[in-house]
């Protein structure tokens, strides 16, 4: 059914994605001449603005681009995070018999976020685990020492067709929790809370980290923030975030003003790790994840959907996979 995996070099994503914007602005000089910044000198300039250039399906189910990891977004710049798929939005005819997805494969050393805001993704594992993730709601599924699981549109979205957006994120784990023991957090749109701007100036779901006082329900291993932002035009979202941690804004849609960047539709905007607070200006209506986090400052070996410190964890990874160490895949009816 999964089949061995063998030993091959894993193919470089390079040549999918390009730069199309990159500044380097001089952060001393900027606060030198220009006083009436006061109060904003704290806040980050912006050292990239990315935009992908192409897709690729996920099994028959996701069409999405990979932002990153690629050459000019590199691990140390994005981490905790190791990964991003983004799906917009995409219109699916109705399916008559069968599913559409990824069947059964394995996780080993990190973590998988998904979030969804319109469709509905389905999921099951091999420790039992199965939800449908819907419009709002976000899965936090830990790999860990190793899962299996599959992801598919749920039946009743896929018989009835409709519009699937969708994002999915691998988070790293630090090499003390590369094996620990998988775990599984649904969380569901009603468990996330919504902080209100001012002035009607949109709204700001907390799924990670904090906001305005708000706490979002996912626990993580490390620090992490992860907003999903409405922000209505002319309107601004300031956010408090440690210098030292990476931080990048992805645009789904709209148009936002950052560090005297701009990042539309389509876009991530990566922040320099020079000041302490974040600030997203509306230039139109926009909707914008913020994913903000510590580094985490270990090697990274990646081979395929394993990602662990050194290449005899891999060469373990794999020799455990292929001795079905991964857990048991369910019978059908059985979660
Ligand atoms: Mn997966």
């Amino acid at each position: 059914m999964m089949g061995v995996i063998m030993r091959r070099p894993v193919p470089e994503g390079a040549g999918r994605t390009q730069v199309v914007g990159m500044t380097n602005i001089d952060t001393r000089q900027d606060q030198r001449s220009n006083g009436r910044r006061g109060a904003r000198a704290n806040r980050r300039s912006v050292e990239g603005v990315f935009r992908s250039t192409g897709f690729h399906w996920v099994g028959d189910g996701f069409f999405v681009s990979s932002y990153f990891p690629r050459p000019s977004l590199p691990a140390e710049r994005v981490s905790p995070f190791l990964l991003m798929d983004y799906g917009p939005a995409r219109e699916f005819e109705p399916l008559a018999r069968g599913e559409r997805g990824v069947g059964w494969h394995p996780h080993r050393g990190f973590e998988t976020v998904t979030l969804a805001w319109e469709g509905a993704v389905a999921h099951k594992d091999s420790f039992g685990h199965a939800g449908v993730i819907g419009p709002g709601d976000v899965q936090w599924m830990t790999a860990a020492s190793g899962i299996l699981h599959q992801e598919y549109h749920e039946e009743g979205f896929a018989r009835r067709g409709g519009r699937m957006h969708m994002m999915q994120l691998w988070v790293n784990l630090p090499r003390a929790q590369k094996m620990s023991a998988p775990g599984y957090q649904p969380i569901p749109a009603s468990r996330i809370p919504t902080v209100g701007l001012p002035g009607d100036g949109g709204s700001v779901r907390v799924i990670a980290g904090e906001y305005a006082g708000q706490r979002g329900p996912a626990r993580t291993f490390t620090p992490i923030t992860m907003l999903d932002v409405t922000l209505r035009k002319g309107h601004e979202l300031v956010l408090d975030v440690p210098v030292d941690h990476n931080a990048l804004a992805v645009v789904t849609s709209g148009e936002v003003a950052a560090g005297g960047e701009r990042g539309k539709g389509g876009e991530l905007v990566l922040f320099e790790n020079d000041g302490g607070q974040l600030a997203l200006g509306a230039e139109a209506d926009a909707h914008v994840v913020v994913l903000a986090g510590e580094p985490i400052d270990e090697p990274i070996v990646q081979y395929g959907p394993f990602v662990m410190n050194t290449e005899a964890e891999i060469d373990v990874a794999i020799a455990d996979f292929n001795a079905g160490r991964f857990g048991r895949v369910p019978e059908d009816g059985e979660v």
